[in-house]
């Protein structure tokens, strides 16, 4: 094999065609399926290349070309009719680390331009080193007869559910069900029924969904939140996850309930992990079900890890998290322009406990954040935010159960809060902003306080 075949990344690329005649034509017609940004330099040109350039599609420049016009070109082809200097065009190409294809001259030219068969972004090249142009023609019209015009359509949702598809569901959906399906009712049904066709495959290994279930009001979960839900074989939630929204999974799903209490007896990040692997080894979907977003303070990546580790496909489907239902519940905004253009979302609890934090930086006027898991670190977090030079005006908000019927919303200032929390029975899930406050109680703060919620006021 002398010529060795390769796809060339043509986005953000220039390519120069030298010519305007029929071969700069015929090349410019596969150039044209490319994302490439086309010169042609030419003279004159034909009506149809006139066309493209009337257009947009691609840049006449009227004029022979010059030996300079190669440079920052990523390929090259001179298909000139007249007699211009294609030798020393194609070395000056070369010279700038350009591609060359001289038109029907191989020995000049670097690169050869294969038969295409484009069911883009299935692309088939074509190659005979120019031995058998017949040859390659013929080799072409079986492949055109022989790959579905969908094929293009169905990689791509192929390529869109990667991480969801098991082989032998790819095969059967590149072996006919995919095709069906699109011809049947669109590419939203074979995207379905590539899914199907993972499922189905009984010695399959399976696919696991993480799945954000929301703050705790079902209307609050996303629609594909609720077709996984209601897609899966086994569902293993969080303490946090409302009983409500368990109710969307299949009647003959296993729920697992892998909870871990603040305090008390719990599965270890370990045991989950190891729990969701041998659920998904049994084949079908796993829901791994997770309270708000599963990528916030869920530990989300030591079960990917070991997702990744085992080989098993998995995708991630967001949910909302605590603090937006919590803002939505105070009926205030998370930014706002003159008081703050940031949010923080942090954790009063880590596995080592009360979770530092850079407090300086967090006690300065103007800072909003939320705070997770707080509640028994809220005095900790009171104290460390004043000896850092937090005023003890700053305003607070405690929303406990947002969303949810037994929601409670709590206000007051910093240097009450843990009074705040007792006061008002607060045990949590709860979210704590500081340096906002909701609407109402802002307005019963004093000018004073409401002033130190305005940056530079
Ligand atoms: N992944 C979740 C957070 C898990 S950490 C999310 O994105 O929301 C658990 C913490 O979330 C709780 O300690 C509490 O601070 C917060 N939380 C979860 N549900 C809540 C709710 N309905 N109301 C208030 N806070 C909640």
């Amino acid at each position: 094999m002398r010529y060795f075949p390769i796809f060339v990344d043509t986005r953000c690329a220039s390519v120069l065609v030298v010519g305007g005649g029929t071969k700069a034509a015929s090349k410019l017609r596969l150039l044209l399926k490319t994302e490439a940004q086309i010169e042609v330099i030419a003279p004159e040109i034909l009506p149809e290349i006139a066309a493209w350039s009337g257009a947009g599609r691609l840049r006449w420049t009227s004029r022979s070309a010059v030996t300079s016009d190669v440079v920052g070109r990523r390929l090259v082809y001179v298909a000139a009719e007249s007699s211009i200097d294609t030798v020393e065009l194609a070395a000056a190409a070369r010279a700038v680390g350009a591609l060359v294809n001289v038109v029907d001259d191989r020995e000049a030219s670097d690169i050869l331009t294969p038969a295409i068969v484009d069911r883009d972004p299935v692309v088939v090249a074509i190659g005979t080193e120019g031995t058998a142009p017949s040859l390659a023609r013929g080799i072409k019209a079986n492949l055109e007869a022989a790959l579905s015009p969908r094929l293009g359509t169905l990689a791509r949702i192929a390529a869109k559910n990667r991480r969801l598809v098991t082989p032998s569901g790819l095969r059967r959906f590149f072996g006919g069900a995919g095709e069906r399906a699109l011809v049947e009712a669109g590419d939203a049904n074979a995207e379905r029924a590539l899914l199907e066709e993972t499922e189905t495959c009984g010695a399959a290994i399976g696919r696991v969904a993480l799945v954000g279930a929301g703050p705790g009001d079902p209307e609050l979960l996303t629609l594909k939140a609720r077709k996984r839900l209601d897609q899966a074989n086994v569902v293993l939630y969080d303490r946090l996850v409302a009983p409500a929204i368990l109710e969307f999974a299949r009647r003959e799903a296993r729920l697992i309930d892998v909870g871990k209490t603040p305090s008390g007896p719990a599965w270890s990040q370990a045991d989950i992990n190891a729990a969701m692997i041998e659920a998904a080894r049994g084949g079908g979907l796993v829901v791994r079900l997770k309270s708000g977003d599963p990528l916030v303070f869920g530990r989300a990546d030591e079960e990917i890890d070991a997702l990744e580790a085992a080989g098993i496909a998995y995708e991630i489907v967001p949910g909302i998290s605590a603090a937006f239902a919590a803002a939505a519940a105070g009926g205030f905004s998370l930014t706002k322009r003159g008081r703050n253009r940031t949010i923080s979302f942090l954790t009063a609890h880590d596995t080592e406990g009360f979770a530092e934090h850079d407090w300086r930086a967090l006690a300065r006027p103007g800072e909003a954040f939320a705070i997770y898991m707080g509640v028994r670190g809220a005095r900790f977090a009171q104290g460390r935010l004043l000896i850092h030079g937090a005023s003890s005006d700053t305003p607070v908000s405690v929303i406990e159960n947002a969303s949810r019927p037994n929601q409670k919303i709590a206000s007051g200032t910093l240097g009450r809060l843990a009074n705040l929390l007792k006061d008002n029975g607060i045990a949590g899930p709860a979210i704590i902003f500081v340096g906002l406050a909701p609407r109402a109680a802002l307005a019963a703060l004093d000018e004073t306080a409401e002033a130190k919620l305005r940056i530079g006021a």
